[in-house]
């Protein structure tokens, strides 16, 4: 178990009691706590609140207030980065194939949003490193996509098809509409 391992089940076990930095450091070690509680905080969102955000604690005083975590998609990840992803995967969900224009499997009245999203969870030790951030359609996202999963292949092409202007993707979906008639 890594110092923040143990930091984070410890404000877990003791969500909305005051922690102070004697135990924090017996826990997280010496050196460690500090940076490990900045990182629990600003990179998984829990909700660690110190003297600097309330006037009822004490320097060295710290409260986890809630279990729930501030999703801090927009906040680690900055616009130029989410666009250089949304562009490599070609504005397309990496799981269903489906871009931002595609109906929402579960409310057919709207279309699905994009995410960033990152492969390995940041409550697990991931990154806002390049390779480790994806786009997801907002039904995969909350992991609730029935869609059939294309092949990878199909994805690329896919998304090689939605970076292409509009004309080209009417004219490549008119050849293969023509295709499949003659096929029929
Ligand atoms: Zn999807």
């Amino acid at each position: 178990m890594s110092a923040r391992d143990k930091l984070r089940s410890f404000f877990e076990a003791n969500v909305g009691r005051v922690v102070t930095t004697k135990r924090l450091r017996k826990i997280g070690g010496i050196s460690e706590y500090a940076r490990r509680i900045r990182e629990l905080r600003d990179h998984e969102g829990m909700q660690i609140r110190s003297h600097i955000d309330r006037h009822d604690l004490k320097p060295g005083e710290y409260v986890l207030e809630s279990l729930d975590r501030i999703p801090r998609i927009g906040q680690g990840i900055s616009p130029q980065l989410r666009n250089e992803i949304l562009e490599r995967n070609g504005y397309t969900c990496q799981l269903c194939g489906a871009g931002s224009k595609d109906p929402d499997p579960f409310n057919p009245n709207r279309t699905v949003r994009l995410h960033i999203d990152h492969i390995l969870p940041l409550s697990q030790g991931g990154t806002d490193d390049k390779d480790n951030l994806r786009v997801l359609c907002s039904a995969c996202n909350q992991g609730r996509s029935n869609i059939q999963t294309p092949t990878e292949s199909a994805r690329n092409i896919l998304a090689r098809i939605r970076k292409a202007p509009r004309a080209v993707q009417k004219e490549v979906f008119e050849a293969l509409k023509q295709a499949f008639e003659i096929n029929k």
